[in-house]
């Protein structure tokens, strides 16, 4: 009988879930599509239910040295709207976002994969599995295959493999994408929170402070984020190119334009597509999606690396019984929070990337004047906070 659990996909999710999974004495393979994986990614704003679950690694002080504490989050349009003014320490005197480089956080949970002594299988790109009553069979490319007690998938939002967990799920790749990259602070550049500029929905540029990639890095860093339709982000380069980019964004937001001298290359700018995933739950058998792959959605609310620490929070706190006894508990106590917020993500991402008017419009009128009233405000924070499991109340427990 196989004992050890495959988790396939290093990401926040996978490497997660291995870690907390090894903690808890299960053994663990785990299999990464990419032969030397590189601490890269755009910044994130992990939340405080997440911070949680890096506090129970024993991260979190790490990642509080390593990013930026964000208390305000601040959104405007150039006409001078207030759109968002949301502070976390209204909500809870000692809570705060945390701006931080995804390479960062992901050095942070290699390093503690490997101190486990987690069997890390790199360039391992798995191309299919089959499971039956005593364990799940991966076929990697190549011909190779490998047996397993169970599998957790946690290859992203644009996975092949998901297909294969036998339950109603579709996956729609968003219309809009983004490019993004971390750029030096210039001297004198003011002290910024998460900064936010929108013209209708078809203009938003974002900066957040993420500080450093590394202990060996001396230089904070700025995010910046750009909002683009997917069938302007093929090609930017040559169709808009950078100085016209660079105008657009100047243009929308004036003081952006010192950090801007930082962005000369346009390789320096990635690009991010995202996918709206919808499983009906999340376990088949002895199979389990987590992270991006169960439940990938738009980065506007900032919860996607969010949910995979609580996912892989949530695997690993209740392992009694067999696997598929183990995932079938996990879909039960995750239902309620992935399912709030992939709504919640649905009907909020076209106010923010879309070509619509009336929303923005409805946006820019009301959203600034309802955040001061106490009741939205603490509705709309314990959102972001990453803490709400339904619309008018359920808070989740960590
Ligand atoms: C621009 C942008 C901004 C964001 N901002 C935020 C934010 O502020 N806050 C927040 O919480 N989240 C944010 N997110 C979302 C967050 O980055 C993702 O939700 C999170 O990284 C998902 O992690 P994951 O491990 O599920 O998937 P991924 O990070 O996609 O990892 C999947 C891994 O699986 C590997 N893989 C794929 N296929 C295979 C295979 N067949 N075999 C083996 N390995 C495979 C891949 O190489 C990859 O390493 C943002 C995302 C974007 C794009």
């Amino acid at each position: 009988m196989p004992e050890s659990v495959a988790i396939v996909g290093a990401g926040v999710a996978g490497a997660a879930a291995a870690i907390r999974l090894a903690e808890r004495g299960v053994e663990v393979d785990l299999y990464e599509a990419v032969p030397e994986p590189k601490p890269i990614g755009a910044g994130l704003l992990l939340q405080p239910t997440g911070q949680r679950v890096l506090a129970a690694m024993g991260l979190l002080n790490e990642a509080l040295a390593l990013g930026t504490r964000v208390d305000r989050l601040f959104g405007d349009t150039p006409t001078g709207r207030t759109v968002l003014d949301m502070s976390y320490r209204r909500f809870q005197a000692d809570a705060c976002g945390l701006g931080i480089q995804r390479g960062a956080l992901m050095g942070l949970l290699w390093a503690r994969v490997r101190a486990l002594g987690i069997r890390w299988h790199c360039g391992a790109a798995v191309e299919g599995f089959s499971q039956d009553a005593t364990g799940v069979t991966l076929q990697f490319a190549g011909g190779a295959s490998a047996r397993h007690a169970a599998l957790v998938l946690a290859n992203g939002s644009f996975s092949r493999l998901r297909e294969g967990v036998r339950v109603a799920q579709h996956a729609r790749p968003f219309p809009w994408g983004a490019v993004w990259t971390v750029l030096p602070a210039p001297a004198g550049f003011p002290q910024i929170e998460l900064r936010q500029r929108f013209r209708a929905a078809s203009q938003m540029l974002g900066l957040m402070p993420v500080g450093r990639s590394s202990h060996d890095d001396p230089e904070r860093g700025i995010n910046l984020f750009w909002s683009l339709p997917v069938a302007e982000l093929e090609g930017w380069q040559t169709r808009i190119g950078l100085d016209r980019l660079k105008q657009q964004m100047v243009h929308l937001f004036p003081d952006v334009a010192p950090l801007l001298a930082g962005l000369t290359e346009p390789a320096q700018l990635r690009e991010a597509r995202y996918a709206d995933v919808w499983m009906q739950r999340w376990h088949d058998g002895r199979v389990l999606a987590i992270g991006d792959c169960a439940h990938g959605m738009s980065p506007q609310l900032g919860q996607g690396a969010n949910m995979a620490l609580i996912d892989a929070h949530e695997l690993a706190a209740d392992l009694g019984g067999d696997w598929s006894q183990v995932f079938a508990r996990y879909t039960r106590r995750r239902r309620a929070h992935i399912r709030f917020y992939g709504q919640a993500s649905k009907r909020l991402t076209p106010m923010f990337q879309s070509d619509a008017v009336v929303a923005p419009w409805l946006r820019d009128r009301f959203f600034g004047w309802g955040g001061r009233l106490p009741y939205i405000h603490q509705q709309s924070i314990a959102t972001l906070a990453g803490y709400k499991t339904g619309w008018l109340w359920g808070r989740l427990k960590l």
